[in-house]
């Protein structure tokens, strides 16, 4: 089988190496898509030796002994992230990101921008016939974006600012559309993302034209989105969240911002604002995801833009670093 390792900052190769051997409850998966991440990018530049590429798509091509409800040639998805169920966060029933497992979970996988990828039986989903292999790749972001809507607490008919369409951003767009937000706005750069969000959103702010603020606040007529989930990790999205919410209302905080921001603390208080933030999501959330794209309720075929081979995974992250159309899919 072949793999793609980090070995250095912004430096993927491909290795040949012997195909995993299998525990009595996994099953070995040949990859059909894996889709590039934001966290991914992180790790692209950092040169972590972190297993990258979660969001993937394929067949089973074996089983364990002890293996029941899956057989080879099913089609299916996985579920990247587990909680252990045991620890003082998963007993008080809290997200699957804040166990102790968690990291050591990241720590152990081995990424699936590879041919071969194995997985225990309980992270395997199988895949409606209906979805496409594509389509199966981007339910692990919309399980990201679903459980950002989810904890925002939005309510049916809120204005909603989605600062930021990448992937996520987009998706995000999407999930709170399907939920019943009321008006959705969003801010982008990129003129292609731009186009993507075309149908979902009711204005998308060019940033290069327009002040995102000032355009908000006139939109909502001075009061502000009930609702902002900060999807680009940026210093500035930050900072306009904070701006452009309205008093009372909440922010979600769904890309990461490793820069230091400077923000009003205060108007945390004076605005009497929400703020919140999260990693992964939690259980049952990977199914309803998966249902949501499986019963139409979001369309997720614009964002499938680009397909790549593995081969060509170094230009791949290089264009996912110019921030320019939906996902990109690697074909191992
Ligand atoms: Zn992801
Ligand atoms: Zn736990």
């Amino acid at each position: 089988m072949r793999a793609a390792m980090v070995e250095g900052k912004m430096k993927l190769a491909i290795r040949e190496m012997p195909e995993p051997s299998l525990d009595k409850d996994e099953v070995l998966i040949r990859v059909q898509y894996c889709g590039i991440c934001g966290s991914d990018i992180h790790r692209y530049k950092w040169g972590a030796a972190l297993g990258i590429g979660h969001e993937f798509s394929g067949d089973i091509v074996k089983v364990g002994p002890n293996v029941t409800s899956l057989n080879v040639g099913d089609r299916v998805a996985v579920e990247p992230h587990h909680s252990c169920g045991e620890c003082y966060w998963c007993r008080q029933g809290a997200e699957i990101g804040l166990c102790e497992e968690f990291y050591l979970g990241i720590e152990r996988y081995q990424g699936a921008f590879r041919t071969h990828v194995k997985a225990r039986e309980y992270q395997v989903h199988k895949l409606p016939d209906n979805m496409s292999y594509e389509q199966a790749a981007l339910i692990e972001p919309t399980t990201i974006s679903l459980h950002a809507v989810k904890l925002s607490e939005m309510k049916e008919g809120d204005t909603v600012a989605v600062l930021g369409l990448g992937p996520i951003g987009q998706l995000v767009a999407r999930v709170a559309r399907a939920l019943g937000a009321g008006q959705v706005y969003a801010t982008e750069a990129s003129r292609s993302r731009i186009e993507l969000a075309r149908g979902v959103v009711d204005e998308v702010i060019d940033i290069n034209a327009t002040d995102p603020v000032d355009r908000i606040m006139e939109l909502t007529q001075g009061r502000g989105a009930d609702v902002v989930f900060e999807c680009a990790g940026s210093i500035a999205t930050a900072q306009q969240s904070l701006a452009l919410v309205r008093k009372g209302g909440t922010i979600v905080a769904v890309s990461i911002c490793f820069d230091w921001v400077d923000i009003p603390f205060s108007s945390i208080v004076l605005k009497g604002l929400t703020l919140k933030g999260f990693v992964c999501w939690s259980v049952g959330d990977y199914e309803s995801a998966m249902k949501l794209i499986g019963d139409g309720k979001i369309d997720v075929d614009p964002l499938l833009t680009c397909r790549m081979p593995l081969a060509d995974i170094n230009e791949a992250f290089e264009q996912a670093m110019r921030g320019e159309g939906g996902t990109i899919l690697i074909k191992p």
